[in-house]
């Protein structure tokens, strides 16, 4: 799954921008809205000189250190528009010699790591959401963006997006409507006038992966493609704990009655700003009553014959669903069924 890179140093201030937008090394992640602009091949466009006269005219709503990683800063640029199609460098691959050394930034659309497939990937475009730029250049919502940037970059560009849309979404004070200051000692905005301040916005869900015995539930979401399943999952309601909203979740999702949680793990997941909170959890009694506004169906399968799951190596989902499945096999073949 995507998690930010190990030994990524999140930066919380906002005092050095003009310093970090100046050095030549600085790595760049250009938004407009919640599009990433980037290469649609090639190696990615990362330093100022990648994006060449792109980042001169443009109008920003924000400008936001992220942290360092392998000595370099990574800075996300969010603009109100599309910059126009004479702002893009002539050709995708002109400033090739500047870009990162292949080691650590492979080329877009090169091979992705181990377990991904891409055929499980969708192309861009087929989301709707991809805009037309001069040739070798590409607009698209992040998760077309999915197995075709580098892991490690992808992960970034998920904190990029939730920042500059957290900026994009308090200009002004919710409370009084003047316009906000970025505060330099941490990462927050305050109001001028009332005094307000607003933290980059973070949502609590749950995912949940119920088994029974050797089987596990997955459901198929309204909202997934024809055939797709993953584990149970609802945002936390305000006054809820965790636990108590994972039992809520499942009753009112499936009819069924859980016991014996444990905690999987935890990823950030921007769309908006969701922190996913992982587990599993065994079942106590009920039968399967399917909630037709959320679920197109949910049933037990065997692990060894999984359903289509979300694209592997990206969501949280698709570990818990694997490491239980390996965990289930395991403890029926040590238990001689
Ligand atoms: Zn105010």
């Amino acid at each position: 799954m995507l998690q930010l890179p190990h030994g990524f140093q999140i930066s919380a201030g906002n005092t050095a921008v003009a310093a970090l937008l100046a050095r030549p090394d600085t790595h760049i992640l250009l938004f407009a809205g919640q599009k990433l602009i980037q290469r649609s091949e090639g190696p990615p466009a990362l330093t100022r000189h990648d994006y060449g006269a792109l980042l001169d005219g443009a109008a920003w709503h924000a400008c936001e250190p992220l942290g360092t990683w392998q000595g370099r800063p990574w800075l996300a640029i969010g603009l109100d528009a599309l910059p126009s199609t004479g702002a893009f460098p002539s050709s995708g691959t002109t400033s090739s010699n500047h870009a990162t050394p292949a080691t650590s930034t492979p080329a877009i659309g090169s091979a992705p790591s181990a377990g991904t497939s891409t055929t499980d990937i969708p192309a861009s475009g087929t989301h709707g959401t991809a805009a037309s730029l001069p040739p070798g250049w590409e607009a698209a919502g992040l998760r077309s963006w999915f197995g075709r940037l580098p892991d490690g970059m992808a992960a970034i560009a998920m904190q990029a997006s939730q920042l500059l849309e957290w900026q994009r979404t308090h200009r002004w004070c919710g409370a009084c409507g003047v316009p906000t200051q970025r505060l330099t000692h941490e990462r927050a905005v305050q109001c001028p006038r009332c005094g307000l301040r607003s933290y980059p916005r973070i949502s609590p869900a749950m995912m949940v992966l119920i088994t029974r015995g050797r089987q596990l539930l997955l459901a198929s979401n309204v909202s997934f493609p024809e055939g797709r399943y993953s584990a149970l999952a609802g945002f936390l309601e305000a006054g809820e704990s965790v636990e108590a909203a994972l039992h809520r979740e499942v009753a009112e999702e499936v009819g069924l009655q859980v016991h014996d949680l444990r905690y999987f793990g935890s990823q950030s997941w921007p769309f908006p700003h969701a922190l996913m909170l992982a587990f599993t959890a065994e079942w106590l009694a009920g039968d399967i009553s399917v909630d037709p506004a959320e679920l197109r169906d949910a049933r037990w399968f065997e692990p060894d014959a999984l359903p289509d799951l979300p694209p592997a190596n990206v969501s949280i989902s698709q570990a818990l669903v694997e490491a239980t499945a390996r965990r289930l096999v395991k403890r029926s073949r040590c238990a001689g069924e």
